[in-house]
């Protein structure tokens, strides 16, 4: 609801920021407020475009109301942001109050020139779309949430927030696959890295686990979500990731292959008569976990295991010899480590890939203590026990606070966090 105010009241310090996650079906959003990084409300959209489309709307002020469901087809993004705007207005959060600074939006590629979280204009969107082609799953949807916001809050500053940025730093001789540099750099293949908002946010966090500054601390970031990719951090620059051009490389994922050799799918097009598209499909929705077992779920791969189940057990150590690769790849390539830490769905609650990752590392100066790996908690911790050399910590990983944080930074900075509390209504129904 708009708070009605009169010409030439008092500016308002805006201190709000919403934070949209646009994927191909659907959009995740959360309002947040920077003066204590405390949620107003975090909503989902998802089946977008679909006959089951649903809308979930948790507003987290006001005494906690419970979560709103809409439910029947929400044809298209737009409508899905507007459907979102509702809700938030049904709570006197609307687009158009004065006190929302900005709008950060998550963008996941944003190639060699996004190198820091960007106000969206006309040409910083048109640059996002030139690298469709290297994103073609990810980025026509954030463009589309992008378009929507700026429709639905042509004056509010939109700021872009890229998975790839954070990665941005790393060495050219980590970055460039050893393949003919012309061919290489006619079409931007290169070694890009995603969940970069992550792996920033749980660097830092592990640093002051530490007691230390980002500057002081080398840490090793395993970020093992349903996509899973590791990091080596030098003195909060990242300076090595698992995942290349696309988020296929690296780690065993929940439905990804990770590593492969990439005569597999010449192998797969000459002999097994695949088309590119169906070698495509194979490699990122039917391989990892899901590939090796039939689950991508470690519960229930756990589950299985306990029952005796043999493939999930061998899918368990396939992902777990992966991590000790990286782990042991990355300790190189860093020279000195101060932690590995875990984050992400995965690396948060499984005490036993934890467990079983840093197993048999003791040569690293790695160990877990079995009693603090058991802890389950939402805090960043240590579970190596006082000996080791090299911590070995958890940390929950929060990717919309870091956009928010990396957004409202910006236009603090650029001044632009005065609004005059005038905006127009928009996006609102009575309901
Ligand atoms: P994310 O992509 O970070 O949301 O992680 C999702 C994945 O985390 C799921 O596919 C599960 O494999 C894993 N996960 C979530 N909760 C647990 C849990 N309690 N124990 C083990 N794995 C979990």
């Amino acid at each position: 609801m708009t708070t009605p105010t009169k010409e030439g009241s008092a500016a308002v310090q805006a201190r709000r920021v919403l934070v949209l996650n646009s994927g191909s079906s659907s959009v995740k959003y959360q309002l947040l407020d920077m003066d204590d990084r405390s949620r107003l409300a975090i909503g989902l959209v998802e089946r977008i475009g679909e006959d089951t489309s649903r809308l979930l709307h948790t507003p987290l002020t006001g005494g906690g109301a419970g979560t709103r469901e809409r439910t029947g087809r929400i044809a298209d993004h737009e409508a899905a942001l507007k459907a979102a705007a509702e809700e938030l207005a049904a709570d006197g959060l609307g687009l158009d109050s004065p006190e929302l600074a900005a709008i950060g939006h998550r963008v996941v590629h944003g190639g060699l020139r996004f190198t820091e979280p960007t106000v969206i204009t006309d040409e910083v969107l048109a640059e996002i779309e030139r690298l469709v082609p290297v994103a073609p799953l990810h980025n026509p949807a954030n463009i589309i949430g992008i378009r929507t916001a700026r429709a639905l809050r042509p004056d509010l500053p939109q700021v872009a927030v890229f998975d790839t940025a954070f990665h941005t730093t790393m060495p050219e001789y980590a970055a460039r696959y050893a393949i003919d540099v012309e061919t290489a750099d006619a079409h931007r293949i290169r070694r890009y890295g995603f969940h970069g908002t992550s792996h920033a946010y749980v660097s830092r966090k592990a640093a002051e686990l530490l007691g230390r500054t980002a500057e002081e601390v080398n840490v090793i970031v395993l970020h093992l979500g349903n996509g899973a990719s590791a990091s080596a951090v030098a003195g909060g620059r990242c300076v090595e990731t698992s995942m290349g051009l696309t988020p296929l490389e690296g780690l065993v994922m929940g439905t990804r292959s990770g590593d492969i050799d990439p005569a597999v799918t010449f192998h797969l097009k000459r002999v097994a008569g695949m088309s590119v598209d169906e070698i495509d499909v194979l490699l990122n929705k039917r391989s990892g976990l899901v590939g090796l077992c039939g689950d991508n779920d470690m519960r229930e791969i756990r589950r299985r295991i306990e029952e005796g189940d043999e493939r999930a057990a061998l899918a368990f150590d396939i992902y777990v010899h992966r991590l000790k690769k990286y782990i042991g790849a990355y300790s190189a390539v860093l020279g000195r480590v101060d932690a590995v830490v875990f984050t992400a769905g995965v690396g948060e609650n499984s005490a036993p890939v934890r467990e079983a990752a840093i197993a048999g590392l003791e040569g690293f100066g790695l160990a877990v203590d079995a009693g603090l790996n058991a802890v389950r908690s939402g805090e960043p911790r240590l579970i190596s026990p006082d000996y080791a050399r090299v911590a070995v910590a958890v940390v929950p990983t929060d990717e919309e606070l870091e956009i928010a944080g990396q957004t409202f930074a910006l236009v603090e900075r650029l001044g632009r966090t005065e609004q005059p509390g005038q905006a127009e209504p928009l996006g609102q129904v009575d309901n």
